[in-house]
């Protein structure tokens, strides 16, 4: 639910009860029911795969073996779902890592409990009158967005950043990039392959890749090198952002050009990881240091027209030129 749109559901007030309401149908569009067995008021007709999403969107792997992806929440329950329950058939033998699924698929069911004679129907749970309310929508949003909304916010409205920078960028915030690390969480790559492409023997996590790997931190080394300043830098994302944006003064200008030099800088380790992945081509450092130099370069020409400055300035005086941006 919290990616519909609040602003969708702010115009209709919808009783849970009511089918036709404007929310029961985008939850209809969104849950795939329309084709599927979810009736209301007809108690048992609920699709096991689609209806519990939760288990469909975590354990993907276990739907794409289940013999029968109809089956109704009624049919798993009367089967029995426990560990060893006859609800659970599946297609071939399963290997010991999706045995593993189905023991952490059946766990969390542990809390499920069905009241027998009761309707299907679709409850609100952040209001206490179980229908949609804008009030407690909003309050949830806001809520559970406001950290991570603190820390970013700043990167993500760079006007001067590509939008394919700035979706990186919110991407990388969130630890949704298809890191190695978490491709293997995913279960799409093995153990074996969770390597940095950098080659420093590490795994490839967003935190590592970015912050802490000795090789591309040679990129940072680099890049406070040119602004002029000595500092050591963290290692997780948060603290490295705010640190980076922070650096020297605190002038309006200088906060927007390091956050911008930050986003390049990022952007250009991913393309090169890219390269390294998937072409076996890398830059050395120093190299990609003169990429950053150059990109930023350009994204500050294009977009502020008191940024009068050529291009030897900007790499022998970066300071001097940030009086320029705000
Ligand atoms: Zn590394």
């Amino acid at each position: 639910m919290s990616s519909v749109p609040v602003y969708f559901l702010s115009f209709f007030k919808a009783p849970s009860e009511e089918k036709d309401s404007l929310w029961c149908k985008v939850l209809q569009a969104k849950y795939e029911q329309e084709g599927g067995r979810l009736r209301f008021g007809e108690g048992v007709g609920s699709h096991w795969w689609r209806s519990m999403n939760d288990v469909r969107r975590s354990f993907g792997r276990l739907f794409d073996l289940a013999v029968d992806k109809n089956v109704s929440v009624a049919d798993m329950f009367a089967a029995g779902w426990d560990l060893g329950g006859e609800a659970w058939k599946w297609r071939r033998r399963l290997n010991a890592w999706e045995e593993e699924l189905v023991v952490e698929c059946v766990a969390r069911l542990a809390n499920v409990v069905l009241q027998v004679g009761a309707r299907d129907r679709w409850v609100w749970r952040l209001d206490s009158s179980q229908c949609y309310s804008v009030k407690s929508a909003y309050s949830f949003l806001t809520a559970s967005d406001v950290n991570i909304t603190a820390s970013f916010v700043r990167f993500i409205w760079l006007k001067v950043v590509p939008l394919k920078v700035t979706i990186f960028i919110w991407r990388l915030f969130l630890n949704r990039l298809p890191t190695k690390a978490n491709l293997r969480h995913r279960r799409i790559i093995e153990d074996t392959q969770t390597l940095c492409p950098s080659l420093c023997g590490k795994v490839e996590d967003s935190n590592h890749l970015f912050f802490q790997c000795e090789v591309y931190g040679r990129i940072w080394h680099l890049i406070i090198k040119w602004l002029g300043v000595e500092s050591a830098l963290h290692g997780d994302i948060d603290m490295h952002s705010v640190q980076f944006s922070g650096l020297g003064e605190f002038s309006p200008g200088s906060r927007q050009a390091l956050s911008i030099i930050w986003s390049s800088v990022l952007y250009t380790i991913w393309c090169d990881r890219n390269c390294r992945i998937f072409s076996n081509e890398s830059d050395s450092m120093e190299a990609l240091v003169e990429k950053v130099k150059l990109q930023t370069f350009w994204w500050m020409k294009s977009c502020y027209a008191l940024f009068d400055v050529d291009y030897a300035t900007w790499r022998l005086r970066p300071w001097s030129t940030f009086q320029a941006i705000s």
